[in-house]
């Protein structure tokens, strides 16, 4: 009875808050400023926006494939996260390239997760978990791996060309301080200490790296052998490797959705990913994420998405190969192909399970009297809406082409 009573007490404060427009300024809990601090004005000269009452809303786009890439011997990357994209805090990327035998470095990140889709060419990644277990394996376009937090990894570029892959963290301030690299660490440790803990003289030490090499040179590793050696191996009960190429999409007339979450990949316990593809004149219909942020990375193509900030505002920008874009949690967004040519994206969220509302499918499952008074339209129109695509509109051009 009592629990009751308190349920109907905030259930009435809540509507009140809602209702009452003095209460907006007090009800400042837009996803990003609860979440993230005080927004950003959204500038740049070139990309569109549209913020419907001026008020102020965090850029959503960042160009990563158009930043200075930090090379070393055997690849090169940059990155995204909370520092050069401000709205990317629960998320952010690094874009990296590989040459065969280029190897980055053993190294853990101390406060994320690491979950990576390789775009182009192939890898091996080495991984060790804290009961000992360790896992070799190759990777090649379509395939995703995932690396709890402050598990040990490497990844070394395999084959004959270049391999090009896309690593998101859980968290935007995973780069900064929290990235540890085993040539580091040993560059920062006194000889006579290494010798302690090796049990070798101090001049064994002498040749090691002085600071940090993050990724080196070096040949293209043997293939693995097909029959490992009994006993070599003492795989994790869980393996780091799934391969979202291999697992057939949601297809719809508008566009295909592969999402992998850790009910098909169940070491992934704190991320998830998808590829969209839409097609040409489709589009990504209204819908949000209750339980995560999105961080994507547009690979084909070029779209358009909308964010819906809350309290009339929302912002547009245009997308292209090698942009980032990012959708706060809770944020109402959708996108829109640009151009003839199929656009591609790969969507990454920090929750091990995947959810999402479609507008649609909420107004499909309302009563239609609910929806004539809520929307003040004719029952026709009601009717009309409520048979809406889901996922992906048809892909129909504009009536002028
Ligand atoms: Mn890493
Ligand atoms: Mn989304």
């Amino acid at each position: 009875m009592e629990k009751r009573n308190i349920g109907a007490i905030a259930l009435a404060v809540a509507f009140v808050l809602q209702l009452n427009p003095l209460a907006a300024s007090a009800r400042s809990e837009a996803p990003w400023v609860a979440r993230h601090g005080v927004p950003k004005l959204a500038q740049t000269p070139d990309g569109k926006i549209a913020t419907n009452d001026g008020d102020q809303m965090p850029e959503i786009k960042y160009e990563l494939g158009k930043q200075p890439l930090k090379e070393h011997p055997g690849g090169a990357s940059n990155e995204a996260t909370a520092r050069n994209f401000p709205i990317s805090k629960g998320l952010a990327g690094v874009s990296m390239f590989l040459k065969p035998g280029g190897l980055r470095e053993m190294h853990w990140h101390a406060n994320a997760a690491e979950w990576a889709y390789v775009v182009k060419g192939h890898c091996r990644i080495t991984v060790i978990d804290p009961e000992g277990h360790h896992e070799i394996k190759d990777f090649g376009p379509g395939d995703v791996w995932y690396f709890p937090r402050g598990h040990g990894h490497s990844i070394q570029g395999l084959g004959d060309e270049e391999c090009h892959f896309i690593l998101v963290f859980d968290s935007g301030y995973f780069s900064e301080f929290s990235t540890f690299s085993v040539s580091d660490w040993l560059a920062q440790t006194p000889p006579e200490v290494l010798s302690k803990n090796f049990g070798l003289p101090a001049s064994t030490f002498a040749g090691f790296p002085k600071k940090e090499v993050y990724i080196s040179q070096g040949p293209v590793p043997a293939p693995l052998p097909l029959d490992p050696v009994p006993g070599s191996e003492n795989p994790p009960p869980l393996t780091h490797k799934f391969s979202l190429g291999g697992k057939a999409p949601v297809t719809t007339p508008g566009g295909s959705f592969n999402v992998v979450d850790q009910r098909q990949f169940p070491i992934s316990t704190t991320m998830t990913g998808a590829i969209l593809k839409m097609k040409p004149y489709a589009m990504r219909l209204l819908h949000w994420h209750p339980n995560a942020d999105e961080w994507q990375y547009y690979i084909k193509g070029r779209a358009r998405m909308t964010v819906f900030g809350s309290q009339g505002r929302s912002i547009t920008r245009e997308f292209g190969p090698g942009d980032v874009g990012y959708v706060p949690m809770g944020c109402g967004h959708y996108l829109e192909t640009v151009g003839d040519e199929e656009c591609e994206v790969l969507a990454v969220f920090n929750s091990g399970n995947y959810e999402e509302i479609t507008l649609t499918e909420w107004l499909a499952k309302t009563p239609e009297r609910l929806l004539e008074t809520n929307l003040s339209v004719s029952p026709k129109i009601i009717e009309a809406i409520r048979k809406g695509q889901m996922l992906f509109s048809l892909p129909q051009p504009p009536a002028n082409k």
